[in-house]
């Protein structure tokens, strides 16, 4: 068996080499955490990005679309603040020269004693075979106990190092804990030190006295500060949302993990303006309403898991992750944070306007609060991925590897084949691609055997094969190979866009969200 480790490798590398993400600038050695989606990579993006906007902007008729600049005038992120706070504790190793973010170092620690408990869970489960009770064991071992009271310890300490900005005790925790560091596996660490994560640039010449502006490290911004003109023109009543899609970039100091932390990446945030006081009933909702959106994939619910934040922002009064098991365990995939008003209260404050919502039915002008739901689209795609690529043994021996995508993700719908390259089929092959190509991304395939060619849309995750063989040309009958069974099924060309629609629409995915 492969450890998650070596499959997460072949993962990395099945993405370049069947064009899903390449390292950007390539041929120059790359950059350091930028990557470039491929032919395939960007479809599949696509496909996650309108599977997210419909179920906003269409599921909820008081949720409306914006696209905002990156560039943004640089009081926006005082305002925010991002110039301020928007910091990563650093620690450096002095013998590896590597540079780490102390918060990390210390929760892989806390995560350590999680996996310390799972063993003797593992351990006593092989142990007591049938009669195993799961739920009293972890309630009565002593084992078990102890791991959990050493995590509250360290828990209890770090929230309250983070909550503090004391830099110098969390130096001291990782000191106390002798943590190392994973290359040299020495404990010679500087001091831990603050550092802001936002990119900026020059905008206008430097002789006429160019302004320091930012790339935006989060999309968020530029719908709070049109929150009014939304508001105005769209005549929005409380509660309604503002969705957008972008990039945002940020500085990161530990980039590693392939798409999942990057320098420049996408994110998709959607913010919900509500009446002070109902936040939390809020936040309840928004937390449900995107857990479905998850599952409708059919990932598999065991993979996903809240993860209710100790540390909250000092604007936010309740935050939780969405969590996805990743190669490398549960990692926040979106975020869902109530925000209060902070944001919009401190854009009133640093531009001098009035941001506020009259309130028809109770005569009275508030800030209204916010519930934010921010989503990386990066870390969806690779959630994605993760959870379909498969290496499968089959029964005559050979093996494959299947992208085991949700259809109405996958690049390529279907992929049309001549059995061979003369006679008239290419020529029926490519009617048929004709017919369909204006609702399906369709691909044409004459080269290789039947065999190699099915590999090659496994590979890339194709949910349909149709090949086109003499009979056809008499019967007007295809043969269609689902990816998943490889079963082969011999239907009419009159029924294959039905077929084809009804397993890769979004369509059918927006339903079960609205339905279920
Ligand atoms: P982390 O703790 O992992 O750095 P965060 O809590 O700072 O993430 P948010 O500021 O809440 O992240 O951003 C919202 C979403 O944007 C995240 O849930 C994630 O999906 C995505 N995201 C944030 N930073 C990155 C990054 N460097 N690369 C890719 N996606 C990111």
């Amino acid at each position: 068996m492969a450890t998650q480790e070596e499959v997460f490798k072949k993962l990395v590398s099945h993405c370049k080499e069947y064009g899903f993400v390449f390292p950007s600038s390539e041929i120059y050695d790359g950059l350091g955490a930028v990557y470039d989606y491929g032919q395939n990579g960007v479809e599949l993006k696509n496909n996650i990005k309108r599977y997210w906007w419909m179920a906003m902007t269409r599921l909820h008729e008081n949720i409306v679309g914006i696209d905002a600049s990156i560039f943004m005038h640089p009081t926006t992120w005082k305002a925010s603040g991002h110039v301020d706070a928007f910091n990563d504790p650093l620690i450096d190793n002095r013998d590896s020269k590597k540079r780490y973010r102390a918060d990390v170092l210390i929760e892989d620690e806390m995560a350590k004693y999680d996996a310390k408990i799972e063993k003797e869970v593992e351990k006593a489960r092989k142990r007591f075979g049938d009669a195993f009770d799961e739920q009293k064991f972890r309630e009565t071992s002593p084992r078990v106990k102890e791991n959990l009271d050493k995590k509250e310890a360290l828990h209890a300490r770090y929230a309250k190092a983070m909550n503090d900005n004391d830099l110098a005790e969390l130096k001291q925790i990782i000191l106390d804990y002798e943590i190392v560091d994973p290359v040299s596996g020495t404990k010679n660490w500087t001091d831990v030190r603050q550092f802001n994560l936002m990119f900026s640039t020059e905008m206008g010449s430097t002789a006429d006295g160019a302004m320091k502006i930012y790339l935006r490290p989060e999309t968020a911004q530029g719908i709070f500060v049109n929150y009014l003109n939304v508001q105005k023109t769209g005549r929005m009543k409380l509660p309604f949302g503002i969705a957008q899609i972008g990039k945002a970039f940020r500085n990161e100091i530990v980039a590693r993990q392939f798409v999942f932390r990057m320098r420049e990446f996408e994110q998709m945030e959607m913010q919900f303006f509500i009446k002070p006081g109902t936040e939390l009933d809020w936040f309840a909702k928004w937390k449900q309403t995107r857990i479905k959106w998850h599952r409708a994939l059919g990932l598999g619910d065991q993979k996903y898991r809240f993860h209710d934040h100790d540390k909250l922002a000092h604007y936010a009064n309740a935050a939780t992750d969405i969590e996805f098991e990743m190669p490398f365990g549960f990692k926040e995939v979106e975020g869902i944070h109530s925000r209060t008003n902070f944001d919009l209260s401190q854009h009133a404050k640093y531009s001098g306007k009035k941001i506020e919502y009259f309130d028809p039915e109770t005569n009275e002008s508030y800030t209204p609060y916010v519930i934010e739901t921010s989503i990386g689209v990066d870390r969806m795609f690779l959630s994605v991925m993760c959870a379909a690529y498969n290496e499968e043994q089959l029964e005559n021996g050979e093996s494959r590897v299947v992208l085991n995508l949700p259809p109405a993700l996958a690049p390529v719908k279907v992929c049309v084949m001549p059995l061979v390259k003369k006679d008239g089929l290419p020529e029926k092959a490519r009617e048929i691609m004709n017919e369909l190509k204006f609702d399906f991304n369709v691909q044409y395939d004459e080269k290789d055997s039947i065999g190699k060619r099915y590999r090659r849309q496994d590979a890339i995750g194709t949910p349909f094969c149709v090949t086109v063989d003499h009979d056809t040309l008499n019967d007007n009958c295809v043969t269609v190979r689902d990816r998943d069974t490889m079963k082969q099924e011999r239907i009419s060309i009159d029924k294959l866009h039905a077929l084809i629609n009804d397993k890769v629409s979004i369509n059918n995915l927006l339903r079960k969200v609205a339905n279920d």
